[in-house]
């Protein structure tokens, strides 16, 4: 048997070094996607589980790529992280999102604006100071502003992370636990953070209902944010039975394509004035 080399590949395999080169590719696109004004925010509600009302509008990122169309971000954040680029997307988010709240606002849509955060945005120095700045040029309530930060990213307990809690605390903006579920959570941990919403990861909402693990972590969830005093999310609720059960577990929010898919910002103003009855 022949050893595999220092880095772990014995033989050429085209499959990887095609998904190497397409990445590569990828990565030297992304450089300039940002001067090229090639992002685009999309925003899905979150609406409330008695009231039907939009609670909030949670901003995730589209790349328009000239050649290959709409790219996810499940594509490039990942490599926007790895190569350090994380740090000005990231911002631009949260400019983009901030201006689009002022711009509901004036026209009498109150919902909160919810922005995913990075772990390389966590644990800049920074990060609040900028989320700061921009919330005081748009006259956005820290208070009506969520930042959503993945249960990983929250509970990696780095001296980094930590003060940017404590900087988040502060600033007075929401914090919310997403991907909830998938992470090694304690109660006690838990109860650390500055922490006003879990979301149940959708990959305990699609097996709801067949399920019973998925049952019983979805229900826990549930009783431990209300213990905590957090609402709960729900994300990904495609079927009305999955509603129907979250629904009676006591889960706050929902969100998915059940209600809406993310839409432009516009599309979304004319969505949250319907009537969802
Ligand atoms: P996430 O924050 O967990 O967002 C939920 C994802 O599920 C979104 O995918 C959304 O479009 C999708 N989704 C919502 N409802 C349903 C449903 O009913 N069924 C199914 N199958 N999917 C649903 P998207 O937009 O592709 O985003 C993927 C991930 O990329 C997000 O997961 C988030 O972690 C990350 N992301 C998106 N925008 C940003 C951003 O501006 N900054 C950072 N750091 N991450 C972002
Ligand atoms: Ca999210
Ligand atoms: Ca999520
Ligand atoms: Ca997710």
């Amino acid at each position: 048997v022949k050893l595999a080399g220092g880095d772990g590949f014995a033989e050429y395999d085209p499959q990887l070094a095609q998904a190497r080169r397409d990445s590569a590719s990828l990565m030297h696109d992304l450089r300039g996607a940002l001067e090229r004004q090639e992002f685009q925010l999309y925003y899905q509600p979150k609406i409330d589980a008695r009231s039907l009302q939009v609670t909030s509008a949670e901003a995730l990122i589209r790349w328009r790529h000239p050649k290959r169309g709409l790219v996810g971000p499940d594509k490039f954040i990942p490599l926007a992280e790895r190569y350090g680029m994380m740090q000005s997307i990231g911002r631009w988010v949260i400019e983009q999102a901030c201006q689009q709240a002022m711009v509901w606002r004036q026209q009498g849509l109150s919902m909160r604006i919810a922005v995913n955060i990075s772990g390389q945005q966590m644990r800049r120095e920074d990060f609040a100071e900028h989320l700061e700045t921009v919330l005081v040029q748009t006259g956005t309530p820290a208070s009506r502003f969520t930042c959503e930060i993945t249960e990983s990213v929250a509970l990696e307990n780095t001296a980094a992370t930590m003060q940017t809690f404590d900087k988040l605390r502060a600033l007075g903006v929401h914090v919310s636990i997403d991907d909830f579920g998938t992470g090694h959570s304690s109660l006690a941990s838990l109860r650390k953070l500055p922490a006003a919403e879990l979301k149940i990861d959708r990959a305990f909402i699609i097996d709801l209902e067949t399920s019973e693990h998925a049952q019983f972590i979805a229900n826990t969830v549930v009783r431990m944010a209300h213990a905590l005093e957090m609402r709960v999310v729900a994300e990904g609720v495609e079927t009305r039975s999955q509603r129907d059960l979250l629904v009676q577990m006591g889960c706050d929010e929902l969100q998915g394509y059940l209600f809406a898919k993310p839409m432009r910002a516009r599309e979304l103003g004319v969505w949250a004035v319907r009537d969802h009855n």
